[in-house]
């Protein structure tokens, strides 16, 4: 697959989970987690899917890696061998085949390794499942990708609880690179960590992308760790879309007052424009009861009456960018152009 082709396409995305109530435990409703999006990734691209908890980008992360099946949609994939998959309507046997080539990096370092088993075999179990070499041959290669996340193979017979919360998430990165993915999903894969081991974590992904042509779909609530590895970000509430766009024109020009309010609640660090800076109000409304019209109005300073009945789509209001908001191009929007937005140039988040 060359560069810059589309390898994910997902199309009208839907993860609903029933509500159930009474002796007869019928439902009554559903929970919208993800409902209704579309998004592509290019081969080699990072993506950052951002927003608050609760606003279902995990979910959008583990229903496109097939952890769960979708309601509704498409998941259109590009393997390895150039052809071209629905994984939303393939079954778990068909997904075996792919499962490889997909991998997740989870949040929690220490949850997602299994704390009875030995370094070396956590990071060739997926060889392992798979069948893939002989005992000897898996335990080699978990020791290369051990040096390749900057640990040494003489960690092999080393547990989990004896390694720190970086160390830790270097081993699920040695994990997921174990069968040799091309998309990786990682999921808030350094918001557990220490600042300065998120910088070393981010700086060790992007040396991975580098030299394993990797493609990656990053989830984070936070905006200054995506502004920091992503080509183009998406921001999701109440399980939509509100705002896609290359990661500069997001961060310089925001379009969506949502956005805006994730950028003025980034911390900084000098003291007189944290005084400027204005809080989020409030929190994600209850997906099994979104409010009507523009989902966000409740909170939006900027709502006028059409946003509490009319539910604006998303649109493209230039090259590249789209907003789902009906006040888009009258709106003239802070962005976070006075600190300087780094947007995959490391280094201007002061972490470089
Ligand atoms: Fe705010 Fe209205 Fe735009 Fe929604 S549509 S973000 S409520 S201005």
């Amino acid at each position: 697959m060359n560069q810059n082709e589309v390898m994910l396409n997902v199309k009208n995305l839907k993860k609903y989970y029933p509500i159930h109530a009474g002796l007869l435990r019928r439902v009554v409703g559903y929970v919208r987690a993800v409902d209704g999006i579309d998004l592509f990734i290019r081969q080699g691209e990072t993506v950052g899917l951002v927003g608050e908890s609760g606003c279902g980008k995990t979910t959008v992360g583990r229903t496109i890696a097939r952890l769960l099946d979708p309601t509704e949609g498409q998941i259109e994939y590009t393997p390895k061998d150039g052809s071209t998959v629905d994984l939303a309507a393939m079954g778990k046997e068909e997904l075996t085949r792919i499962r490889g080539e997909i991998q997740l990096i989870f949040q929690d370092p220490f949850a997602s390794l299994n704390p009875r088993m030995s370094v070396g075999a956590i990071v060739a179990e997926p060889l392992r499942i798979k069948g893939i070499g002989t005992r000897k041959e898996r335990l080699e290669r978990a020791g290369q990708l051990l040096e390749k996340v900057g640990l040494s193979a003489s960690y092999m017979n080393r547990f989990p609880h004896e390694f720190s919360g970086g160390q830790r998430q270097r081993i699920g990165i040695a994990r997921a690179l174990s069968s040799s993915p091309q998309l990786v999903i990682c999921d808030e894969p350094v918001s557990a960590l220490d600042v300065s081991v998120q910088a070393q974590v981010l700086n060790l992904l992007l040396d991975l992308q580098q030299e394993f042509g990797l493609t990656y779909l990053f989830i984070a609530h936070d905006l200054s760790v995506v502004e920091y590895i992503s080509d183009r970000v998406m921001v999701m509430y109440l399980g939509k879309i509100v705002e896609s766009a290359l990661c500069k024109d997001l961060y310089h020009s925001p379009k969506h007052p949502y956005t805006e309010a994730l950028l003025q609640a980034i911390p900084i660090a000098d003291p007189l424009l944290g005084k400027r800076r204005k809080a989020l109000a409030g929190s994600v409304p209850d997906a099994a009861s979104p409010p009507s019209g523009c989902n966000f109005h409740p909170r939006c300073a900027y709502a006028v009456e059409q946003c509490k009945f009319d539910t604006p789509s998303l649109r493209e209001i230039e090259p590249m960018h789209f907003v789902a908001c009906h006040l888009a191009e009258e709106l003239k929007l802070s962005g976070f152009g006075a600190r300087g937005s780094g947007c995959g140039s490391a280094g201007t988040m002061g972490w470089g």
